[in-house]
């Protein structure tokens, strides 16, 4: 019988309820100071919660520990010692110190560090973050860690994050001081991703290269039905996806993470997992252990979790939902219109300084999402469009029209009002969520980043989302700091006036997938930016850089280095997807293509022979074949030469723009004419499962 719900919950976490029970008192109080106040840890401190950590982890089965990183891979990573000791005489002990648990020096010579790190001081360091739980898996205990370099540049994802949360908590808490909110003394930002992926069938999956090689299809025909009758969305489970869902869930749970929602989504095999919301750091490490659990649990129901942003082609792809709010120390979510004018002052300060920050930071907001696979998605008409752009629901723009116009709020009165920000009455959630194609929309209590493919860290895009309203905060906190208490309302309303004037350019309401809006945001100046390597260059543009360097998030060196990380992963992705593609066609699909016209030829020659017909049709068909096979064999030597051409160019921003500009549309001309071609083969002649196998089998 399996555990109940609240007791399976955590039981692999090293939580609070752990640390109460296992550490003395005041080590465990020091420890909390160290996790709410970001303050220095303390040696023996760290020894006694070592001690602690590892009796409890022993306890539970694990024999070894890892400090668990987060490298520019995206990927997590982990190397794993045993806690053993020799004692002599050929004895062990198990063993576990502070100075282990609270710095690692992982060989990290072979971690993307974009020329940050020569190889003679190839060593990285890892440094226990406490601020999220160490867990139990598989045998070892894990200690979520920061991976730096010797000279303490980032290598990782979660060095900038957890700089950009101080720096958003910072600008934040200054802000509740002005406004009045003194007790405030903590503002952290929270993050709930919506996960989706898709689910085929193990023993077909091994038998298409293109999967295995680079997570998507290459090729294949559509099948004759696809996502048209929006029949999959949030239908019932089939009891293997349910059993999966089941399974995963579980595994979640004793991880402490609070997967809480699950359901199909618009494509077939597609589907979706929400957690509750927890601090980013937190939602940041649990994320990644979703996707990696996701997968191993999928292999145990012999299926394979699909995670790339478009694995088929002709059907939707899979993203990652951002939810994104502020919340204080005190309870209070700073994105939750209050009921009363004071609360409204704050929540438009607040709601503004988003606005404000998506606006000025556009460009990186889209950076932050940009990956060779979520290309396929951005801009194509099942996902937001490349443009940046918030959606507020029509009430809350008209509490912004209100205030720009110097009207009163309500029933669309015009009726000059007294200057000061009572416009804003309490509204329902259910009013702000109907628009579906907004890339950033406003949901509520939160905003929502939709903009995020399925397989990336949400680390990144809430890096920029934190740093930009820190510094949106901070441009505000100039404005109103020499404004005395008594006329703070009104300074702030002719605040959120100004800026609603200078940044409505970005809100738009409207249905996001139409032609008009794009020629719309071009006339609003808004950039749209519509593939990687058009939108990399941005990260190392100066105001992007002063940004940066401004709130301690990344050196310069550091933002040259990620860019250049970015460029190559763009390259190699590309790379490896050319030359799959090549090698699916040149030893899979064209023999394949000859061997259906072999048939068809000594089809056509024995029917003449015996009976002298003049197989029109067939010699029809045959003429078909062959013209396929000759225009994928064109195709096919063009991309190779192509692909030889990219891997001889030096400058990785002229190598990506040349593989976006060429390599790509090589591929897409083949993949038209194999299509076409796939369309008249018998399942049996066909090298790999099709798309009606993947997609309808599980
Ligand atoms: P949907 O977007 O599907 O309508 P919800 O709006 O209920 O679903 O929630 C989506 C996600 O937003 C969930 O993961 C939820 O935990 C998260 N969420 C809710 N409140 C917040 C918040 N204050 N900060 C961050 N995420 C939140
Ligand atoms: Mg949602």
């Amino acid at each position: 019988m399996t555990k109940r719900i609240p007791e399976l919950y955590g039981s692999l976490v090293f939580n609070d309820k752990i640390m109460r029970e296992k550490l003395p008192k005041d080590i465990y109080k020091a420890l909390r100071k160290t996790i709410e106040n970001s303050t220095h840890l303390e040696l023996d401190v760290a020894n006694a919660v070592a001690i602690a950590m590892k009796e409890w982890a022993v306890e539970n089965g694990a024999t070894h520990f890892t400090h668990w990183f987060q490298p520019m891979t995206g990927f997590t990573a982990e190397k794993h010692d045993s806690f053993i000791t020799p004692v002599g005489d050929g004895q062990v002990i198990m063993d576990f110190s502070g100075k282990e648990l609270v710095k690692g020096e992982p060989d990290a010579s072979s971690f993307p560090s974009g020329g940050l790190r020569a190889t003679f001081e190839a060593r990285g360091y890892t440094a226990w973050d406490p601020t999220s739980p160490a867990f139990i898996k598989d045998g070892t205990l894990y200690i979520p860690t920061a991976f730096c370099s010797y000279s303490g540049e980032a290598l990782d994802k979660k060095t900038p994050l957890l700089r950009s949360m101080e720096a958003l908590n910072k600008e934040a808490v200054k802000m509740l001081h002005l406004l009045g909110k003194t007790d405030v003394t903590n503002v952290s930002t929270t993050v709930g991703p919506e996960q989706e992926y898709f689910l085929v069938d193990k023993e077909l999956y091994k038998q298409r290269k293109d999967l295995i090689f680079t997570g998507r299809t290459l090729l294949g025909a559509k099948p004759p039905k696809g996502q048209e009758m929006e029949d999959h969305y949030f239908g019932s489970l089939k009891p293997r996806v349910a059993a999966y869902m089941h399974d995963l869930d579980e595994e979640l749970w004793k991880l402490g993470i609070p997967a809480k929602t699950k359901h199909n989504e618009v494509a077939p095999a597609q589907h979706e997992l929400a957690p509750i919301f927890d601090t980013t750091n937190v939602a940041v490490d649990h994320n990644q252990l979703t996707m990696e659990i996701m997968k191993k649990v999928a292999d145990k129901h012999d299926l394979v979790c699909l995670l790339h942003e478009k694995p088929f082609d002709g059907i939707n792809g899979s993203g990652k939902h951002n939810n994104w709010s502020m919340s204080t120390n005190t309870g209070k979510n700073l994105l939750d219109p209050g009921r009363t004018p004071a609360e409204n002052t704050q929540f438009l300060v607040f709601l503004m300084a988003v606005i404000k920050a998506v606006d000025d930071y556009a460009d990186l907001m889209r950076l932050s999402v940009a990956s060779a696979g979520n290309d396929h998605r951005l801009g194509a008409n099942e996902a937001p469009p490349a443009i940046v752009s918030i959606f507020l629901g029509d009430e809350l723009t008209e509490v912004l029209d209100s205030i720009e116009n110097d009207t009163f709020f309500g029933k669309h009165q015009k009726v000059a009002m007294d200057i000061g920000a009572t416009v804003l009455p309490h509204f329902f959630k259910d009013n702000t969520d109907r628009n579906r194609t907004s890339p950033f929309a406003f949901t509520g209590n939160k905003f929502e980043f939709r903009m995020l493919g399925s397989s990336i860290s949400v680390a990144g895009p809430n890096v920029v989302l934190n740093t930009a309203v820190a510094e949106a905060l901070s441009q505000f906190y100039d404005e109103l700091k020499d404004t005395p208490a008594d006329q703070m309302d009104d300074a702030v309303h002719e605040l959120v006036k100004r800026a609603i004037l200078k940044h409505k350019k970005v809100i738009f309401n409207g249905n996001g997938y139409t032609d008009e809006w794009v020629v719309e945001a071009e006339k609003r100046g808004l950039p749209n930016l519509k593939s990687t390597p058009e939108v990399l260059p941005c990260f190392i543009a100066e105001k992007n850089i002063e940004l940066f360097t401004k709130h301690h998030i990344f050196t310069e060196t550091e933002i040259h280095s990620r860019y250049e990380i970015l460029l190559e992963n763009y390259c190699k992705t590309l790379h490896i997807e050319a030359k799959t593609l090549a090698d699916m066609v040149k030893r899979d699909f064209l023999p394949a293509l000859m061997s259906y016209s072999d048939t068809v030829t000594s089809a056509i020659l024995k029917k003449k022979e015996a009976a002298g017909f003049a197989c029109a049709s067939e010699t029809k068909l045959l003429t078909k074949l062959s013209g396929y096979y000759d225009a994928i064999t064109d195709a096919e030597e063009k991309l190779e030469e192509y692909t030889e051409a990219a891997e001889g160019i030096e400058d990785f921003q002229a190598q990506a723009d040349y593989y976006h500009e060429t390599v790509i549309p090589a591929m897409e001309e083949i993949r038209s004419y194999a299509d076409a071609a796939e369309s008249y083969l018998p399942d049996e002649v066909l090298p790999y499962p099709s798309y009606q196998k993947l997609l309808f089998s599980v």
